[in-house]
C-alpha cells in the first residue's frame, strides 16, 4: 500500500507497533519457519526476487526480502515504529480521523487504511490447569530462543501450519515430544529444494540437449549464436547488466524436453553416454533441427529476469512526504 501511495504522490504515514518491518515474518522466528508456497509466488509482482536460495524461502530470507523492499521503495521515512494504534475516531464535520496511539499521542488523517493482518496477535489457549503448570510455556509466534529444549519433555498443542514446520526441527533435540491434535490436518509432501543459480550472463554453445544423431551441429550452433546475439542486444538496449533464465521457464522447457525424449530410442533401456545414471538424457535434441531453429529464432525477454526488470517508476510530481 505504501509503495502504491508513494508512486501516486499521495502523502501518508504508516503506523507500526513493531520495531521493524516484516509483520508476521518479523514475529514468527520459530525453528523451520518458512513459506508454504513457492517463494517466486510469494513475491511482489513489481519486485520479483531472483535470488531465493530454495523453492520455499525461509523466514530469514523473507524478512530480508521485506527489508529490502522497504528500503528500495523508500518506505522507511514514512513508517512510525513503536506506534500501536489503540483507537480511531472519525469526525464527520471535519472529515478527519483521529488515531490514538498506545502512548497517548494522536495522529490525524483524512483517510485510514487498516492493514493489521489477520495473524499478528497469537491466540494463547486457556486450558483448565494451565496456570498450575510449572514448566515453560510459549507460543510458536513468540518463540523463546533462549530456552534450551535439549533433553526436555515437550508437548506441542495443535497441528497447524506452524507446528508442521517446527515439530520436525525440535523433535531430534527433545527427550520426548508429544503432539496433541483435536482434528487431523491434511498433510501433503512439500517438494522443497535448494535453488542452484543458473549463472547469469552465461551461454553454452553445443550445451545440454543440443546433440544430434541425424543432422548438422553447425545448423544448431548457428541458431545458438544468433540467439546469443539477440540476448546481448536486448541487454544493451534495456540497460541490463545481467540476465538470467527464469527458473520456472527453465523447468518447463526441461519437462517438455524430457517428455519428448522418453519416447525416443535412447530411452529404450540401453546404457549410453547420452543418458545419466538416473536415466535422464542430458545430451540429445529429441526433435527436428528446424524445430530448434524455430524455438531459438527470437529471444523472448519474458523468459528471463534481469537487473533492469524492477526499476522504480518515476514518482508523480508533488510532495510525497507526510
Ligand atoms: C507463520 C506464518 C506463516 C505464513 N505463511 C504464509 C505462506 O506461506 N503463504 C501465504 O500466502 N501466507 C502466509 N501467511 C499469512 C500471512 O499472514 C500473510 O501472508 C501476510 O503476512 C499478510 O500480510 P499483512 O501485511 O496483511 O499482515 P501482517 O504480516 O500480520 O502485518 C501486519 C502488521 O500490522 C502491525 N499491527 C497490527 N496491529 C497493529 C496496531 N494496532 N497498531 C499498529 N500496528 C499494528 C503488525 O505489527 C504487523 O507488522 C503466514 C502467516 C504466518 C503467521
Amino acid at each position: 500500500m505504501g509503495i502504491k501511495l508513494r508512486r501516486a504522490g499521495i502523502p501518508f504515514t504508516i503506523l507500526e507497533k513493531g520495531d521493524r518491518v516484516g509483520g508476521v515474518w518479523r514475529d514468527n522466528t520459530y525453528p523451520g519457519a518458512a513459506c508454504d508456497i513457492p517463494s517466486h509466488l510469494y513475491s511482489y509482482s513489481f519486485e520479483p526476487s531472483h535470488d531465493w536460495s530454495r523453492k520455499y524461502g525461509s523466514q530469514p530470507e523473507i524478512q530480508a526480502y521485506l527489508d529490502h523492499c522497504a528500503h528500495k521503495y523508500v518506505l522507511m521515512q514514512h513508517i512510525r515504529f513503536g506506534a500501536a494504534v489503540q483507537r480511531a475516531d472519525f469526525d464527520p464535520t471535519a472529515a478527519t480521523w483521529t488515531v490514538t496511539l498506545a502512548d497517548g499521542n494522536e495522529v490525524c488523517s483524512s483517510f485510514l487504511v487498516a492493514a493489521t493482518g489477520q495473524l499478528s496477535l497469537p491466540a494463547d489457549p486457556s486450558f483448565p490447569g494451565l496456570d498450575r503448570f510449572e514448566g515453560k510455556v510459549f507460543h510458536s509466534a513468540r518463540w523463546d530462543h533462549d530456552y534450551d529444549l535439549r533433553g526436555k519433555r515437550v508437548a506441542v498443542i495443535g497441528t497447524g501450519a506452524s507446528a508442521i514446520q517446527f515439530v520436525p526441527q525440535i523433535a531430534p533435540r527433545a527427550a520426548q515430544l508429544h503432539v496433541f491434535q483435536r482434528s487431523a490436518p491434511y498433510v501433503l509432501p512439500k517438494p522443497d529444494r535448494p535453488y542452484t543459480r543458473l549463472v547469469p550472463n552465461l551461454f553454452l554453445l553445443y550445451g545440454p540437449n543440443t546433440n544430434l544423431g541425424h543432422n548438422s551441429i553447425i545448423y544448431m550452433l548457428e541458431s545458438q549464436t544468433d540467439y546469443v546475439l539477440e540476448a546481448l542486444r536486448h541487454a544493451a538496449t534495456h540497460g541490463a547488466r545481467w540476465l538470467d533464465v527464469r527458473p520456472e521457464a527453465h523447468r518447463e522447457f526441461n519437462e517438455e524436453l524430457q517428455g519428448q525424449l522418453r519416447k525416443t530410442v535412447w530411452q529404450a533401456g540401453c546404457d549410453s553416454w547420452y543418458v545419466t545414471e538416473a536415466g535422464k538424457n542430458t545430451n540429445n535434441w529429441p526433435s527436428f533441427t528446424f524445430d530448434y531453429r524455430r524455438q531459438t529464432r527470437f529471444f523472448d525477454p519474458v523468459q528471463y529476469v534481469t537487473d533492469a526488470d524492477s526499476q522504480i517508476e518515476p514518482l508523480v510530481a508533488g510532495g510525497t512526504e507526510p
